[in-house]
């Protein structure tokens, strides 16, 4: 075995961690319930209208991805946003480019602990004991329940969804904001510029400020006959069912609601949002050889940074 296999080898084997490697919310047409969590991820973007860069905290964490069609799976972009000058081999030799948003979710449901089996069947040990992993109950015709498989409800995820998608939870959010928090139908009594105060012209979601000369996401004020301090219900404070709708390239979701505001279901865990930075970091130079299978030259300037970090498993070595 030559170094530069055995290295490959390590270093295929650092990365493929099996932690993590369920960690993705995947549907289907049974209808899942979950809770989003606004993961509050501070992100720098560019705004189309402006041609500016602008950090934000955003409750969900936007995703570059070029797909790669002959290992039918995405790669993360190794460029943050259009301006920045990283290197990407995906860029660079024109992979299909499209955004995608990630968000952190409790999936609602029963899983399992088991043991991590490699593809020969044998159980994965480190530090001599068996690595665990978390597997979706299967209900009433379980394998794992009959072997008592160590049961427990809710866990954490990662669901990255389009923008057809987005629009979706947008327009389920449209809907449920028109209540207020304490179950009492919402009176809007005006529109204010977010950025100097100045009453505005409105509809919801956009307004002219006269004072700042441009368009605002205007800031609602509400008055609730129920209570003194009136709060639209957002998604992140409901428990929703999702499932896919349609296949291909015409896939999409449907979304309800599930639950009155307050507290996810029968759930105790932590809402900590998941770390989507490292989860979804760009891959690195040698990694995206791999990715795209590219040992060609692309103009690479100065040095490229090499991490030996074992890092979370990143989300283009899903398939
Ligand atoms: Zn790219
Ligand atoms: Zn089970
Ligand atoms: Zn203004
Ligand atoms: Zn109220």
């Amino acid at each position: 075995m030559s170094l530069r296999s055995a290295y490959r080898d390590i270093s295929r084997r650092i990365i493929h961690r099996p932690v993590g490697a369920y960690d993705r919310l995947i549907l289907g047409d049974e209808p899942q319930i979950i809770r989003l969590v606004n993961g509050g991820y501070e992100q720098t973007v560019l705004n189309d209208v402006t041609g500016q860069l602008i950090t934000k905290k955003l409750p969900f964490y936007i995703i570059r991805r070029h797909w790669i069609p002959s290992k039918k799976r995405y790669a993360i972009c190794g460029k943050a946003h259009d301006l920045d000058d990283s290197i990407c081999i995906g860029c660079d030799q024109g992979y299909k480019l499209s955004v995608g948003y990630v968000h952190t979710v409790i999936h609602l449901a029963y899983y399992h602990k088991v043991e991590y089996t490699d593809k020969d069947g044998n159980v994965v040990l480190r530090d001599g004991r068996p690595v665990l992993i978390d597997r979706p109950c299967e209900g009433e015709e379980c394998k794992m329940c009959k072997m008592k498989k160590e049961k427990f409800f809710g866990k954490k995820l990662h669901w990255t969804v389009s923008a057809r998608a987005m629009d979706q939870l947008e327009a389920l959010e449209d809907i449920i904001s028109g209540t207020c928090m304490c179950g009492t139908e919402l009176i809007i009594v005006g529109y204010t510029c977010p950025r100097c105060g100045q009453p505005v012209e409105a509809t919801k979601k956009e307004a002219f400020c006269a004072g700042c000369k441009r368009f605002v996401r205007p800031k609602i004020t509400y008055k609730c006959t129920g209570c003194e301090k009136p709060r639209p219900v957002s998604i992140y404070d409901i428990d929703i069912a999702v499932k896919k709708v349609g296949s291909g390239t015409d896939t999409t979701i449907s979304v309800f609601p599930k639950s009155p505001p307050g507290p996810p279901a029968g759930y105790k865990g932590s809402m900590e949002p998941l770390d989507l930075k490292s989860i979804f970091r760009p891959p690195i130079f040698r990694e995206q050889r791999e990715i795209y299978d590219f040992h060609g030259e692309i103009n690479v300037e100065g040095e490229i940074e090499q991490s030996e970090e074992p890092t979370p498993d990143p989300d283009w070595l899903h398939d």
